[in-house]
């Protein structure tokens, strides 16, 4: 799966964010990527925790195990009655 790059630089920003219809509970970003600590309460189930830090990195975690951990974190969200979104968050809140 191909992430857009705006730039062309390889820094993936949000892959992917949830909430319901109040807006935006949390997105998984450089915070939870470039995370240093164990602790990790991202959708992604800790599957990009700390990534930046791995050999490959975010992109390599992406390219490999992006749909598997998407059709995870749906599940996730769902049991919270949030949903799930790939990319940035629309800036309709704003
Ligand atoms: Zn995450």
């Amino acid at each position: 799966m191909m992430i857009a790059r705006p730039g062309g630089g390889s820094l993936v920003a949000t892959l992917m964010w949830w909430g319901n219809s109040e807006g935006v509970k949390g997105r998984c970003d450089a915070k939870c990527h470039g995370a240093a600590g164990p602790d990790c309460d991202c959708m992604c189930g800790g599957a990009f925790h700390g990534t930046r830090h791995q050999q490959g990195g975010v992109e390599q975690t992406v390219e490999v195990h992006m749909s598997e951990i998407y059709e995870a974190a749906k599940q996730r969200a769902k049991a919270e009655g949030l949903q799930i979104h790939l990319g940035e968050p629309q800036l309709r809140l704003l």
